[in-house]
C-alpha cells in the first residue's frame, strides 16, 4: 500500500495555491492534518511547513484515489495529484490562505503511514499534551504550525544579525566548546579527556576569555552565534545549553557598543516587525533599583516605587522613623483601585517571605488612610505620602519600612505579583552598576558581570564603592543582553582578583593565559552578549524559551526525546579513566 515517490514531482507547497492557481494541475506533498469522509466525498486537509491545503476525492470521477483515501489516518504522508478548483463561496474559509480553493484529486498515493499519535496536534494552546509528553515526540509537536512558525522566526532574526554585523564591518569567529572553564557565575559542564587521563575540559559558560583573546589579537570586531553551558539549578525558564549573540570590539568605549547595539535592535527588532525607537533610553542603575526595586524592571506595569524620607523622617510610628534613623528607608508604590482584604494578607505573608519585617497597606480616603496602621499617623503625614506616589482618592498604597535592598527586593516582587497591563514593549538600558555584590554566605565580594569587567572609582578604596563599567540591555523586564568595557592591563585584572578574593595561584592556574596576555599588547576593548532565545520568544510573544528551540530540556534538564542524560557503561568510564561509585 505504500508507495514511492516514483518520480512524482511536488509542484506547490500547501500553503501556496490561489485563486489565480484554478484550473491548473498540481502535485501537493504533506501530512493529513484531517480527513472527513463523506461517502462518495473524501475531504482531506493536506499539511506541510507552509499551510493547509483542503483535497477532495470523488469517487465518481477517481474511485482509485477514493478508495485509497478511505484508508488514509492522521499523520499518513501523502502525495495528491489533481486540479485546482475554485470553493463554492459557502465553502471558502477565510481562515485558511488557501481557504478559497480546493484540489479535486485524481490520484492519492501514500508515501507512509502512521501511528496514532500520542497527542492531538491541532489542540488549542490551552488544551496542549503535557510538556514532557510532547517533548518526547518532539518531531510530532514541532509539525505543529506555530512551533514552525517561531523557528523560521529565529531563524530571520539570525540572518538579520548576520547582515547587520557583517555591514558594521564584523567577522563571525568560532570558539571552541571544549575549552578551560569561563567564569559566569555557573558550575561548569565537564568533559573528562580520554587521551590525557584524570584531566577534564569544561564547556564554555560563554566565549568571554575567547572573545577577549581575540582582541588582542587583533582581530578587532568579533561575533558569534554562540552555544553556550551552564549547570545551574534550573528556574521554569532556564535551559543549560542556549544561545548567545556574542559581540566584541577593540579601542571603544560605552557610546560605540551602546550605539552598535542600540542599530542592531533596531534593525532585528523591525525584520520581526517591532518598530524601535533609537537611542534607546538609558538608565542609571542607582535611579532604576530605586524606582522598581530591580535593576531589570517591567515598566510598562507603572507602579513606580518612591521614596517616603520626607513624609516619615519625624513620625510618631517608630516602625517608619526608626527604619530611617537607622539607616534604612521607608519606601512605597501606589497602584490604581482596591483589592479584597485577602489579597491584601496574601501580598503580606509574600512580603514576609522575601524577609521584610512586614507589609504596610492603604488606601487613600478623604485625607487620610484607611489602613491598620492610620491610627498611628499624622494627617499630614498620610497627605504628604500619598502626594509623594502621587495616589489619588480610592488608590490603593504599598510601603515597606527596611534596609534599602531588603525594600527594593520586596517592593519589586510586589509590583510583579499585582501586576497589569504590559502593552508593547519596554526597552531600556542600565548602566552605572556597582562593581561588585557582597556574598553574605562566603563573606566576600562577587563581581555583579564577571570579573572581567573594567571598574571605576578609588580602586585603593572599599571595593563596595567601586563601580563597573557595565551595560545591561532590559526588555519587558529581563536582562536581554549585558557587557562591558573590559579590564587591559594585568595589573587592574588582579586588583579585581584580589577583591573577589581569588588567591593569585588560583587566578594563575584558572587564567594564567589570559593574565599573560594581558602583558602583550592588549588593547582597550569591549563587548556584549545577547540572550537570543529569550529575545526570539519575546519577538514571537512565547513565554517559554522551550518554544523557539527546536530541541530543548525539560525543566529538570533532561531530553525525553533521546532519553539523555542517561548511563554509560563500565567500559567508556574505564577508558576514560574513571570510576562509578555505587
Ligand atoms: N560574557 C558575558 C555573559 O555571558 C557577556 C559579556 O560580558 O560580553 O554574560
Amino acid at each position: 500500500m505504500i508507495e514511492n515517490l516514483n518520480n512524482r514531482e511536488r509542484t506547490h507547497s500547501c500553503g501556496a495555491l490561489r485563486k489565480e492557481h484554478v484550473g491548473q494541475r498540481v502535485t501537493l506533498m504533506g501530512w493529513c492534518a484531517r480527513r472527513r469522509d463523506f461517502g462518495p466525498l473524501t475531504f482531506i486537509d493536506l499539511r506541510d511547513r507552509d499551510g493547509i491545503t483542503q483535497i477532495v476525492i470523488n469517487q465518481e470521477n477517481a474511485a482509485a484515489a477514493s478508495a485509497k483515501a478511505k484508508d488514509v489516518r492522521g499523520e499518513y504522508v501523502l502525495a495528491a495529484i489533481g486540479e485546482v478548483v475554485l470553493r463554492d463561496e459557502s465553502a471558502r474559509n477565510p481562515k485558511l490562505t488557501t481557504g478559497d480553493i480546493e484540489v479535486q484529486a485524481t490520484e492519492i498515493a501514500i508515501l507512509n503511514d502512521a501511528r496514532t499519535l500520542p497527542f492531538q496536534l491541532d489542540a488549542s494552546e490551552d488544551a496542549l499534551a503535557a510538556e514532557d509528553l510532547r517533548l518526547k515526540y518532539r518531531y510530532l509537536d514541532l509539525r505543529r504550525p506555530q512551533l514552525q512558525s517561531n523557528l523560521r522566526l529565529r531563524h530571520r532574526l539570525l540572518l538579520e544579525i548576520n547582515r547587520y554585523m557583517d555591514e558594521q564591518g564584523f567577522t563571525q569567529i568560532e570558539t571552541p566548546n571544549l575549552i578551560k572553564s569561563t567564569p559566569e557565575g555557573a558550575r561548569d559542564y565537564i568533559v573528562p579527556s580520554r587521551v590525557q587521563p584524570g584531566k577534564f575540559f569544561a564547556l564554555p559558560q560563554s566565549p568571554q576569555i575567547l572573545k577577549q583573546i581575540c582582541m588582542i589579537a587583533g582581530l578587532d570586531k568579533y561575533y558569534q552565534i554562540a552555544r553556550c553551558f551552564r549547570d545551574e539549578d534550573l528556574r521554569a525558564d532556564r535551559q543549560p545549553e542556549f544561545t548567545q549573540l556574542d559581540v566584541e570590539m577593540s579601542f571603544v568605549e560605552e557610546e560605540d557598543v551602546i550605539s552598535l547595539v542600540d542599530g542592531l535592535i533596531a534593525a532585528v527588532f523591525g525584520a520581526a516587525g517591532v518598530e524601535v525607537k533609537t537611542p534607546i533610553e538609558r538608565l542609571e542603575y542607582d535611579d532604576v533599583v530605586l524606582r522598581y526595586g530591580t535593576d531589570r524592571p517591567d515598566r510598562r506595569i507603572g507602579m513606580e516605587i518612591s521614596d517616603l524620607a520626607d513624609a516619615f523622617a519625624g513620625s510618631e510610628f517608630k516602625v517608619f522613623s526608626g527604619a530611617i534613623e537607622s539607616g534604612g528607608v521607608v519606601r512605597g508604590f501606589k497602584t490604581t483601585g482596591e483589592f479584597p482584604r485577602k489579597r491584601f494578607d496574601e501580598l503580606t505573608e509574600q512580603a514576609k517571605g522575601l524577609g521584610a519585617k512586614g507589609l504596610v497597606w492603604a488606601v487613600v480616603e478623604g485625607d487620610g488612610w484607611r489602613s491598620p496602621i492610620a491610627k498611628f499617623l499624622k494627617p499630614e503625614e498620610m497627605q504628604a505620602a500619598a502626594a509623594a506616589l502621587g495616589a489619588q482618592e480610592g488608590d490603593t498604597i504599598f510601603v515597606v519600612a527596611d534596609d534599602a535592598k531588603v525594600a527594593a527586593r520586596v517592593l519589586g516582587e510586589l509590583r510583579l505579583a499585582i501586576g497589569g497591563e504590559r502593552e508593547g514593549h519596554d526597552l531600556f538600558w542600565v548602566t552605572d552598576f556597582p562593581m561588585f555584590d557582597w556574598n553574605e554566605d562566603e563573606q566576600r565580594w562577587d563581581a555583579m558581570h564577571h570579573p572581567f569587567s573594567a571598574p571605576t572609582g578609588d580602586l585603593d578604596a572599599d571595593p563596595g564603592t567601586w563601580r563597573s563599567r557595565n551595560y545591561d540591555l532590559v526588555m519587558d523586564g529581563t536582562e536581554i543582553a549585558g557587557g562591558s568595557i573590559r579590564i587591559n592591563t594585568p595589573e587592574v585584572q588582579r586588583k579585581v582578583f584580589d577583591a573577589i578574593g581569588l588567591p593569585e595561584d588560583e587566578a594563575n592556574a584558572r587564567f594564567g593565559f589570559l593574565l599573560e596576555a594581558l602583558r602583550y599588547g592588549a588593547p582597550p576593548h569591549g563587548g556584549i552578549a545577547f540572550g537570543l532565545d529569550r529575545i526570539v520568544a519575546l519577538l514571537a510573544g512565547r513565554e517559554s524559551i522551550r518554544d523557539v528551540i527546536a530541541f530543548p530540556k525539560t525543566s529538570t534538564g533532561a531530553d525525553p526525546l533521546t532519553g539523555a542524560p542517561a548511563p554509560v557503561d563500565q567500559r567508556q568510564l574505564r577508558e576514560l579513566g574513571l570510576r562509578q561509585d555505587g
